[in-house]
């Protein structure tokens, strides 16, 4: 039976995760987790990630999963922001009032979430 998540860019991303040298880039595959480099003798630990080159971890691809969601939560709550501000305003004694909150509210949410997403883009590479 052929798996439907058989994932053709699975090599590249085991090639993404190995463990580099932080000063030559020698690859520290099935090394001790704790050492010196075996190419230039520069300490690395990868328990901590100390002395290498950065490669993605998995904390790091559930940053992005978070950072995703959390975009799409800036972004949802910034149109709850502006109904409730409108639905208030129906009500207010001042209705600009709630709607300049929701405004402001629902652009410091979106620009959060531009930001975020730029923060990602710019870490990526
Ligand atoms: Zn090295």
């Amino acid at each position: 039976m052929k798996d439907e998540q058989d994932e053709p860019e699975l090599d590249e991303e085991v090639e993404d995760d190995q463990p580099l040298c932080g000063k030559c880039g020698y690859s520290l595959t099935g090394l001790p987790r704790r050492g010196n480099c075996p190419e230039c003798g520069h300490p690395f630990d990868q328990m901590t990630g100390r002395g290498l080159k950065r490669a993605m971890t998995p904390e790091e691809r559930g940053d992005r999963v978070l950072r995703l969601a959390r975009i799409i939560g800036l972004v949802v709550f910034a149109m709850l922001a502006m109904v409730c501000g409108g639905l208030l305003s129906m009500i207010a004694v001042t209705p600009r009032k709630p709607l300049i909150l929701a405004g402001v509210v629902a652009s410091l949410c979106l620009v959060g979430a531009v930001a975020d997403y730029v923060m990602g883009r710019m870490n990526r590479d």
